[in-house]
């Protein structure tokens, strides 16, 4: 629906639909991506001609259209203090009618010396005979974001500045922000946007934005604090009376390492959550190896205490099973009732477990997506862990915040999010970093081969299978196509087999049957196959401690953090641990700083920083899935300062007026009802 107060005509209507603009208040919001800094008008004689740009008023003297060999046309202007040639190749009968003698015009381009002239191939200009409101040749020139849509339709600056110059007459635009939130650098709404489109000098144009941008996340800031307050009000109605025999049990007689300082503060912070009366919704943080899982058993464990049953989730079928060894392993001698639930069980099995956890008798069910179905009950669920949180989508973890059950959530993600990032994005979340890894790991040593260097990294991994190492071998999902990744893998694993005849290959995939992938999942766990080749499927969470070498072949093609996560895989136990990334010579600048730092660093924290910044926030958290609304203003990295100022003023403001009420809050309460209600899928889900 196309709703503006301008008489605007069809096709140019599209031309906005295009780019998103749907309204006046769009069109006022459509942001210059750049700006020309046409500041500096020089007098003609002051020209060195030696290639700056510049623009130069003068008249025009003559108009001269030159055949010698290709066509051109030259046009002489002057001033008081010389004449300057401006010259064209193309358009040359277009111009040649544009000019008249003695017109008084613009000129901006570059100046170059030739002979005794100074000139301006294909210069930008303006007349200045009849006053014009935009200009393109003197002061600061907005350059908007343009599409073939524009171009097709002539929606030039020219044309979005005389809109705008319209809607800012015709509209009374109010201040948003009370003044408690503003500061005396914010000249105000409706001279924000006058500076953002017309702006008289740089900094002008800065500070224009700057206030937008705040605005902007000044409202996703409080929406998101808001929406916090209400939820942290609401009950679980699970009563905890605090940790009893089986954690006591747990960490006193069957874990077999001390707890690391990390793990201790995100414990206690579980605990607390649990004695608060509220619903815990956290997000546990912590690099691959840090021991999420290891916090997670001790959150099952205080809620088995009190009687709760609890339901942990992972991404993947592996994963899943992986968790559901470790957790019979542990917890073998506490006599728990634990079950594993995925898509691969047989349906006598379902209804068997289903019916289990309905009645109360199984305690700890572990599986994928398959926990969440419909049918799926509980007797009484008191905690939700979900494992590698980032690969769920945004509507399956909300599955239990929202649904009749209230029970605790605990997420663990990876992937670290850069804390400022993190809490302002996931703000409804509160966030336990378990920091620092397990007392004696060796950091893993990483390096870059090329195909050239096969035989030598080939005969490492001799060396390191003597040693009675194991290895990692990763093939990249090459197509989209999984048939052909398939058919990757298994080529490379039979070439694998030939070349280690006398070591035991395995070899995994995401199209092999579960009890397959059990299987070689098991034997590599139990060292009876050495070498397993494997698709991404490993990506997430595996452990084998004894496996210390991988190596990835054609690094180039993933992603920083999907490096990162692999490379997690080793450096698990007491060997020596190495990464080699068999990378192709061509590489793209992107790929060069991906693999770089991979071997510049181990941490995740840093690795997390590079990537964000390599890919945007959006393609970082997955906008698709985690939702988070497009910004007209703002850049939740470059404008990360501005973020925290905006969350800090958005979190006073709520302690001082909570619901909005009070008089000076009246414009706001109502922009930021219209806010929520727009925004309302992506903070229900968050
Ligand atoms: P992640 O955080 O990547 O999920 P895991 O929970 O899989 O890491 O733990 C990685 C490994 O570290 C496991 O083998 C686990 O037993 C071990 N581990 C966890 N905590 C400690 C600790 N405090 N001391 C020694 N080893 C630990
Ligand atoms: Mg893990």
């Amino acid at each position: 629906m196309f709703h503006t107060s301008l008489k605007i005509s069809p096709s140019r209507t599209k031309a906005l639909q295009q780019a998103g603009i749907y309204t006046d208040y769009d069109l006022l919001n459509f942001a210059p991506r750049r700006y020309l800094d046409r500041q500096t008008t020089l007098p003609i004689f002051s020209l060195t001609g030696d290639g700056e740009d510049v623009t130069v008023i003068g008249t025009v003297d003559e108009i001269n259209m030159v055949n010698q060999g290709k066509k051109r046309l030259e046009v002489i202007i002057s001033d008081d203090t010389g004449q300057l040639k401006c010259v064209w190749f193309k358009g040359v009968s277009y111009f040649s009618k544009a000019f008249e003698k003695g017109d008084l015009v613009s000129v901006f381009g570059k100046v170059k010396k030739y002979g005794r002239w100074v000139s301006m191939a294909h210069p930008d200009v303006d007349k200045l005979n009849k006053p014009t409101s935009s200009l393109k040749t003197i002061g600061i020139i907005p350059i908007y974001p343009s599409s073939s849509f524009f171009k097709k339709t002539y929606v030039t600056t020219a044309v979005i500045q005389k809109w705008i110059r319209q809607l800012l007459e015709i509209h009374k635009i109010d201040d948003v922000l009370p003044e408690t939130v503003t500061d005396e650098s914010f000249p105000g709404r409706s001279e924000a946007f006058r500076m953002l489109h017309f702006p008289e000098t740089m900094e002008e144009a800065a500070i224009g934005r700057r206030q937008l941008v705040f605005e902007e996340l000044f409202l996703f800031e409080l929406a998101i604090h808001y929406l916090k307050l209400r939820q942290s009000k609401r009950s679980s109605g699970i009563t905890f009376k605090g940790p009893g025999n089986f954690t006591h049990t747990f960490f006193t007689s069957i874990l077999p390492f001390k707890l690391t300082d990390g793990q201790v503060d995100a414990l206690r912070d579980i605990k607390n959550d649990y004695t608060s009366g509220g619903q815990m919704n956290r997000l546990l943080q912590g690099d691959v190896g840090s021991g999420k899982t290891v916090v997670a058993i001790g959150a099952i464990l205080m809620m088995l205490d009190n009687g709760y049953q609890t339901a942990f989730m992972a991404p993947t079928e592996i994963l899943a099973e992986q968790h559901f060894r470790t957790l019979n392993e542990y917890l073998a001698p506490l006599d728990i009732d634990i079950r594993l639930l995925t898509g691969k069980r047989t349906s006598k099995q379902k209804r068997e477990i289903t019916e289990q956890l309905a009645s109360g008798k199984t305690q700890i069910v572990v599986g994928t997506h398959a926990i969440i179905q419909d049918n799926v009950s509980f007797a009484n669920l008191g905690l939700v862990v979900v494992d590698e949180q980032h690969r769920f989508g945004v509507m399956q973890r909300s599955h239990f915040l929202n649904g009749e059950l209230s029970p605790h959530l605990l997420s663990m993600s990876a992937t670290p999010i850069p804390r400022s990032l993190a809490l302002s994005v996931f703000g409804k979340l509160d966030i336990s970093v378990v920091k620092g890894l397990p007392a004696g790991r060796k950091p893993v040593r990483t390096a870059i081969r090329t195909e050239s260097k096969r035989e030598d990294v080939y005969r490492f991994t001799d060396s390191v299978l003597h040693d009675g190492g194991q290895i990692y071998i990763v093939y990249p999902l090459v197509e989209e196509s999984e048939t052909l990744d398939l058919q990757n893998a298994v080529e490379a694993f039979d070439k694998i087999k030939n070349r280690f005849p006398a070591h035991e290959v395995g070899l995994l995939h995401g199209q092999m049957k579960s009890d397959d992938k059990d299987k070689v999942m098991t034997q590599f766990s139990d060292g009876d196959v050495r070498i397993l080749v494997s698709t991404t499927v490993i990506e997430v969470g595996i452990n084998v401690p004894n496996a210390s070498v991988m190596i990835i072949e054609h690094a180039e093609r993933f992603g920083l953090s999907q490096l990162h996560q692999l490379r997690g895989r080793i450096g698990r136990g007491s060997r020596e641990s190495y990464c080699i990334l068999m990378a192709g010579h061509k590489q793209t600048s992107v790929a060069k700083e991906r693999l770089k730092t991979m071997v510049d660093t181990n941490d995740g924290f840093v690795i997390a920083e590079v990537d964000l910044r390599l890919r945007g926030p959006g393609d970082f958290l997955g906008t698709r899935q985690s939702g988070i609304p497009e910004f007209k203003h703002a850049d939740l990295v470059e404008d990360e300062k501005i973020l925290s100022k905006a969350a800090k003023a958005a979190e006073a403001l709520l302690h001082d007026d909570p619901e909005l009420n009070k008089t000076e809050h009246q414009v706001l309460n109502k922009t930021f009802k219209t806010y929520l209600k727009e925004k309302q899928t992506f903070f229900e889900m968050m």
